[in-house]
Parts: structure tokens; C-alpha cells; sequence
């Protein structure tokens, strides 16, 4: 199959769809791969290093989107884009089509093929393709979190691990799934005191049972939920209830009272964010502060870090993209029941129920 790669377009977008090592993967399985030239170069993986994987090199993104059978990329096809698809297209990338009427009308005209990344699931009710980003994410809130402690920052000026002597912040975050799971990695990794809250027994076992005694776990309530908002230096939100607005856990009196220079991270923001005074903000401009609380609400997070992500994402998306390659798009998705929800557009049809329900197609 001839697989195309055109480089990223849409605002500060700098991962790519394919590595070069999922390039020379590609073609040990006897396929084409045609890459928009400088595709890589924002996560520094040169045309030089593309050409070495066997790939070729087109000038522009028509030459890739005509030669091409199937389009592999990262960031849902911008109107420009959409435009070159055609009947015969297989297009393989994340869509969030839900929230997006034109976008999607756009792909049901197209008569493409179009399999989200997003809606990939893996038989047991998880994404697999969305889980590398709340790694990213779930790592990344810490950092972000650190940095806005800082006095500059409006922060308080607490460094979070502290040094012998002088105790740690306190990190609470709430909600224990894949991004929380990973804000606990770096936040106990840097010598914080952390503190997990979440609705779900079974997700406070887990992380008990893998973090051990250093970290404290907690049954969500409303009390408890004040009780440690409230006395925390840095709060990050992680929730998530699938297919739903994050509900908005944190008030804007809890907000009041929390301490002077205290930071949100709201990772959830993605999803309305669970802070009921939050509003997304963008990597040029991360924080601002309410009643002295610094908020941390970017909604792209692994943005920040395209290198990693591109490659975390490579790393679970190569075992479908090969699937479609050698079997083509129809048979890939037919052979995998997990696969299968992928399909958001199909022939000129919406396939998604969600998708469908959302934005009024028949399903
Ligand atoms: P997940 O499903 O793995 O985990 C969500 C957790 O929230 C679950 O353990 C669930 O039990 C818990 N939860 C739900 N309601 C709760 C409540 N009322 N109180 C306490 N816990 C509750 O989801 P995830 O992959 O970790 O994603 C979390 C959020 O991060 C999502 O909104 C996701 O969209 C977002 N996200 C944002 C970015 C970004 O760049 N901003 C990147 C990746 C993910």
C-alpha cells in the first residue's frame, strides 16, 4: 500500500504522524511511504533520517495526499486537507468529531474511510490510543504545577520537594486514572506529599497496591474533597466520566479558600475542567490567577513535549497502522472487534453512534 504522511498544519502543531523507525517498519512490510518534506523536523527527525527509513520525500501535501492510499497523521484534518481526501482514502488520525459539525461533514462528502485514533478501544473498555497523551499529560501536570509554585509565577514560593529540613508541597490529585496515575509518578518522584482522591475503590487499590505507603488514597467525597483542596499547594484535576462533561468538583468558593498562592492544574480542561474557574489557556500564555490560586488549564498539554509524544503515540498506533497496510482498511477492522469502533466515517456514512447522536446523522 502506498502510505502518506503529510506534515502537521494546524496551529503549533509539531508531531507527525509516522517516525522514521515506523517508517522503516512500514516498509519491511513491503509498503510505500511518501513524506511531506520537514514532516519530522519539528520533533528533529530530518528528511535525510526519512530517506534513510526507505521513505520518499514529496514538496508539498497535494503530492501526498494524490499518491497516497492511505493518510497517516495526528491532528484531525484541517479544511485545506479535507478537501484532497477522496473515495479511496483511508485516513488514520485523531478526529474528536463529536464537538465538530463542519469537520464532519466534510468527511461524510469525502466518501473516505476515517478511523480516529480517539475511539480505538482495547476489548477491556480502555483507549489505547488516547492513553500515551494522559501519560504525557498526567507527567507533564507536575512540572507545570512546580514551575507555577514559583514566586514569579504567583505561586507561593514552595519548592516541591523541599529540602531536609523543610517539608514538601502538598500534591493532591483527583481523580487516580491513567493521568492521575502518572502525575503520582513524578509528584512522589520529586519528594512531594501526595495524596490521591477518587470515586472508585478498586482505582485507590491499584495505586496503592503500586505506589505502597508513600502515597495517600482517598475515597472522593464532598467533605474530603474540601478538606484536602483546601490545606493543598498544588491540585491537579484528572477526572474523567467517559463520553461527559468533567463534572466541576472544585468550586469557586473552594477556590476562595484554598491558600494564597496555591496552583490548579486542570488536566480535565480538555473536557470543560473540573474547576468551576477555569478556562482553557494555551502554551504561549499557561496561568492566570483567581483570588490568588494560580490555574494551569492548557488544553493540548503534550503539546509542550511533540517529541515524546509523537513517539509515545507511534508506539501504539504502528501495530494498526501495519494492520490496515497489509490488510487493507476493511478487512483490518473487520478481523478486530476492538479495532472496529475506530471507524468514525465510513463511504459517505457516519459510523461512530456517539458521533452520530452528537451532531444529528442517522446511525
Ligand atoms: P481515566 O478514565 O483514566 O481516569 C479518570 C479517573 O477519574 C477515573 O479513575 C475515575 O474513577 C475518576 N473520577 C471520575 N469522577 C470522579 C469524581 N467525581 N471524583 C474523583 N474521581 C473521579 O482518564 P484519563 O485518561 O486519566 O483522563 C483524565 C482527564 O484528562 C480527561 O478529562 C482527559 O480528557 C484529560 N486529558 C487532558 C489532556 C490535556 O492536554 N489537557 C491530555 C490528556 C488527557
Amino acid at each position: 500500500m502506498r502510505i502518506g504522511v503529510p506534515k502537521e498544519i494546524k496551529n503549533h502543531e509539531y508531531r507527525v504522524g509516522l517516525t522514521p523507525d515506523s517508517v522503516m517498519e512500514v516498509v519491511a512490510h513491503g509498503h510505500e511511504v511518501y513524506v511531506e518534506t520537514n514532516a519530522g523536523s519539528g520533533i528533529g527527525a530530518e528528511d535525510a533520517a526519512y530517506v534513510a527509513a526507505g521513505a520518499k520525500i514529496c514538496a508539498t501535501a497535494k503530492e501526498v495526499f494524490d499518491v497516497a492510499e492511505m493518510i497517516v497523521k495526528v491532528k484531525e484534518p484541517q479544511a485545506v486537507e479535507r478537501a484532497m481526501l477522496r473515495p479511496d482514502h483511508t485516513l488514520f488520525t485523531y478526529l474528536h468529531l463529536a464537538p465538530d459539525p463542519e469537520q464532519t461533514a466534510d468527511l461524510v462528502k469525502s466518501g473516505a474511510t476515517c478511523i480516529a485514533y480517539e475511539t480505538v478501544t482495547d476489548g477491556r473498555g480502555g483507549l489505547p490510543l488516547l492513553a500515551p497523551m494522559s501519560q504525557v499529560a498526567g507527567r507533564l501536570s507536575i512540572t507545570a504545577g512546580a514551575n507555577a509554585l514559583q514566586k514569579a509565577a504567583g505561586g507561593s514560593g514552595i519548592l516541591v520537594g523541599g529540602v531536609p529540613g523543610v517539608a514538601p508541597a502538598k500534591v493532591v490529585v483527583i481523580g487516580g486514572g491513567v493521568v492521575g496515575a502518572h502525575a503520582i509518578t513524578m509528584a512522589l518522584g520529586l519528594g512531594a506529599d501526595v495524596t490521591v482522591l477518587d470515586r472508585n475503590v478498586d482505582v485507590l487499590a491499584g495505586l496503592s497496591r503500586t505506589f505502597g505507603s508513600g502515597l495517600r488514597t482517598v475515597y472522593s467525597t464532598k467533605a474530603a474533597l474540601e478538606q484536602y483542596v483546601l490545606d493543598a499547594d498544588i491540585v491537579v484535576g484528572a477526572v474523567l466520566v467517559a463520553g461527559a462533561a468533567a463534572p466541576k468538583l472544585v468550586t469557586a468558593d473552594m477556590i476562595r479558600r484554598m491558600k494564597n498562592g496555591s496552583v490548579v492544574v486542570d488536566v480535565a480542561i480538555d473536557q470543560g475542567g473540573c474547576f468551576e474557574t477555569s478556562r482553557a489557556t494555551t502554551h504561549a500564555e499557561p496561568t492566570y490567577i483567581v483570588d490568588g490560586v494560580v490555574h494551569y488549564c492548557v488544553a493540548n498539554m503534550p503539546g509542550a513535549v511533540p517529541r515524546t509524544s509523537t513517539f509515545a503515540l507511534n508506539n501504539v498506533t504502528l501495530p494498526y497502522t501495519l494492520a490496515l497496510a497489509d490488510q487493507g482498511a476493511k478487512a483490518a477492522l473487520l478481523a478486530n472487534p476492538a479495532f472496529l469502533p475506530g471507524l468514525n466515517v465510513y463511504k459517505g456514512k457516519v459510523t461512530c453512534q456517539a458521533v452520530a447522536e452528537a451532531l444529528g446523522y442517522d446511525y
